[in-house]
Formats: structure tokens, sequence, C-alpha cells
């Protein structure tokens, strides 16, 4: 790749201690053909390239846009270390291994330019969109140069959404008012049946403890939400202990939806976890997409609504159906 300094010092800043081997493109490993996932995810490769490619790309309609008016991901990262049976990076790279785009500073240069084309909108970019950038080393350096640079942006909403449990992070980077925190929280029950290599409940609350404690902006995502026999009564307690134990007036808001998925993207994981429920429980297609029942949704969404309402105003509750 064509180098320049500034990518070069930001390369060595992300890989002081690590061992390296020089490859040409970062497809060559990341887009081989037959790749063995599973094998992959146990001795996962962190690829660092620059890119070439634009990093903002329009928004799913599977996914929440938080009330701003334009909706773009940014790409900054492809793939994730950790490893859950429901995620659907699983059918769209087909491999393990994870690729960080360390030239940032191109990334900062899209986003003034979007700004321009879009003078009047109020913007949400996720940046942690196809990987968890918390939950690895190199992903949290990468974030120490990028953060400062983003309080420029008042008309952007960045989110960076995370499973990990990294509690000492958050009292590395500046607290800013357009970056928001957003910490992904499931029943235990469902993080060892489906988050593979994921914290557990507990190190994930004192994660967003910690986060509020440093002054940031949190949020807490209910998504996905799985309908199988017995998690009615799972989520009711898992509520209840989730706001016994984060003060919801610290929480900026949050985020509900069920597990979706695109029906292509479906197959694929289905072949590869074909024992588990997730990939047998009795779905719909929804256009492209395989959800739950309409008449089950509407009915856990009705109760578990009650439920938040309990802590939250309306207003502070995004449902994604
Ligand atoms: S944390 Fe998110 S991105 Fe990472 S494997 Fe799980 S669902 Fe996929």
């Amino acid at each position: 790749m064509a180098v320049t300094s500034h990518t070069i010092k930001t390369l060595l800043d992300l890989t002081s201690n690590m061992s390296l081997s020089i490859i040409n493109h970062y497809k060559d490993i990341f887009n081989a053909p037959h790749q063995h996932i599973q094998l992959e995810k146990n001795r996962q490769a962190l690829i660092l390239a620059k890119r070439t490619s634009p990093f903002l790309l329009p928004g799913s309609d599977l996914c929440q846009k938080f009330g701003s008016d334009l909706f773009y991901y940014a790409q900054l990262a492809l793939n994730c270390p950790f490893n859950c049976s429901y995620c659907f990076l699983q059918g769209l790279y087909k491999t393990g291994h994870c690729v960080l785009f360390i030239n940032y500073k191109d990334f900062i240069t899209e986003l003034r330019a979007l700004i321009k084309k879009h003078p009047s909108s109020m913007l949400y970019i996720p940046l942690s969109h196809e990987t968890d950038l918390i939950a690895f080393k190199e992903g949290r350096n990468f974030l120490t140069l990028l953060i400062p640079e983003l309080s420029m942006f008042p008309e952007i909403q960045f989110e960076i959404r995370t499973k990990s449990a990294v509690a000492d992070f958050f009292k590395t980077v500046p607290v800013a008012h357009n970056i928001t925190y957003a910490f992904s929280v499931a029943p235990d029950e469902i993080i060892s049946a489906y988050e593979y290599k994921t914290p557990n409940l507990k190190a994930r609350l004192s994660a967003v403890q910690a986060c509020i404690s440093a002054g940031h902006s949190v949020r807490l995502c209910f998504d996905p939400v799985f309908i199988e026999p017995g998690t009615q009564e799972l989520y009711k307690k898992f509520f209840i202990h989730v706001f016994n134990t984060i003060p919801p007036h610290k929480i900026k808001d949050t985020s509900y939806g069920f597990f979706r998925m695109p029906k292509k993207l479906f197959r694929y994981c289905a072949g590869i976890h074909n024992e588990l429920y997730l990939y047998h429980a009795p779905y719909e297609t929804d256009g492209d997409d395989i959800t739950y029942q309409a008449v089950l949704r509407k009915k856990i969404r009705t109760e578990h609504a009650t439920l938040l309402e309990n802590y939250f105003p309306s207003d502070k509750i995004f449902f994604l159906d």
C-alpha cells in the first residue's frame, strides 16, 4: 500500500510489542477462498491495512438511527474478536480474521465531505458497526487516536457499541458531547448460549458503571432479543436486575430489537450452527429478512415495553420492529 509518514507513525503506535508479517493486500488473507471461520477464530490474525474505498456507507433499515435524519456507518474495521453464533458477519465475510484500517485521517476527510453534502441534517454514525473496537487492544489504541478528532463534528452523533468489559478504557479517552458508548447487554443464559468469548453480564455492567463515572454518555442496547422457550421469564428478571444495578437516570437512552438477519446470511450461518435452536425457531420472512412472527413480536414487545417504561420515558426507548 502507498504509505504516508502519518500512516507509518499510526502503524507504529498501534503495533508496539506485536509480531508482524508483511502482506501485499488485506484481501489476500481476508478474502481467501475456502476459509474455516471457527478454526480462524481460535487463531485470529489482525490485519492492519490502508482503506482505499469509502469508509462511510449508508445504514440498513434493520438498524436504529436514534432520531437522526441520516444514518451512515463507518467501516473502520472488519470482523470482530468475539464469536457470537447469531452474528451476521460470519455470513458476510466467511473468515475469522479481523482487519483494522489505520488511515483514520482519510476517514476524517470523508466526514467533512459528508457534512458539506448534507449541511442541515443531523447524522448518526456508528463507529463499531462491523466489529467491536473496544474489545481488542489495537482497536482501543486506534480509538484513543481518533476520539479527540471527533469533537469538531457537532452535527454528527457517533456511537461506539461494545459487548466488552474493559472498564479502564473509559478513563483514557476525553469526554465528548457527540459520542455515545452503547453497551449491548443480555441475560447470562443468552450470553452463555450464543455470545461466545464475550464477558458475562456482571462484567459488562461494571464497565457501564465505569463509563458513567468517567462522565461519558451511555446507551443500553437490548438487541438482539430472542423469543425462545423459557426466555419470557428470563428477560423479566434481567431488566429488573439491570436497572437495580445501573440507575436509569444516568442512561442517555436504550435500544431494543429482536433477532433478525438477511435471509441469505441466515442460511449460511445456519450451516455453521445447525445444532442451535436459534437457527430452527419458527421464523417468518419479512422482505429479504428472517425474524420472529409479527404476532409474537408484538406480544413480547408490549410486555417488555411495559417493563422498560417503569424505568424510562417512552421517548428514551428506541424500538426496532
Ligand atoms: S460482538 Fe457484535 S460484531 Fe462481534 S461477534 Fe458479536 S454480534 Fe458480531
